[in-house]
């Protein structure tokens, strides 16, 4: 965090270093301001901060929970994890998997909830290919 001392802004309105993107960025989302405030509590307070984790978003469209961990912009390689959406099948079900260079970047889900935050350590640590379809079990 940058700014004035004593001074702290989080949510739509401030743009936070992200380094990921190299750059500071507004992530507007629920999720990233609950993440926030939990950061600037502990700064206000001195105490250490929760560890970071990949970004996660959630969004209910048409009656469809589209859940997104991780980054999935600058992916080179999609594979389905579960479900038949990404082959012209039911969307509802579907996981795709997002790897740059090999490791895991990026998990969108669609009408998956218990199956998509199994993903989210494997997005963290950058998981290979290999060890994502083994946790996918397929
Ligand atoms: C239509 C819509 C759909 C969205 N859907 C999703 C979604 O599905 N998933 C998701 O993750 N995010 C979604 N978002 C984004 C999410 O709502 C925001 O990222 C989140 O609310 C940001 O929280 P915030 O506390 O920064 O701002 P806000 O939630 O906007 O809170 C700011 C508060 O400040 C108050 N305020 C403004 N000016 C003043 C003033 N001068 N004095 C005092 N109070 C003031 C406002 O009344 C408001 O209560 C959606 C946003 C919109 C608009």
């Amino acid at each position: 965090m940058a700014g004035a001392d004593g001074v702290w802004a989080l949510g739509d309105a401030a743009a936070w270093w992200d380094p990921a993107l190299g750059e500071h960025h507004r992530s507007e989302h629920w999720t990233t301001t609950i993440t926030q405030a939990a950061q600037v509590a502990c700064d206000i307070l001195g105490t250490e901060p929760p560890p970071a984790m990949p970004p996660y978003v959630w969004s209910d469209q048409f009656g469809l929970k589209i859940q997104t961990i991780g980054r999935t912009g600058a992916a080179d390689e999609t594979v389905a994890l579960h479900g038949a959406g990404l082959d012209g099948g039911a969307v509802k079900g579907t996981v795709a998997g997002y790897f740059t260079g090999g490791a895991l970047t990026g998990v969108v889900s669609f009408g998956a909830p218990a199956l998509v935050m199994r993903y989210r350590p494997l997005v963290a640590s950058g998981a290979d290919r290999r060890t994502v379809l083994e946790r996918a079990g397929t």
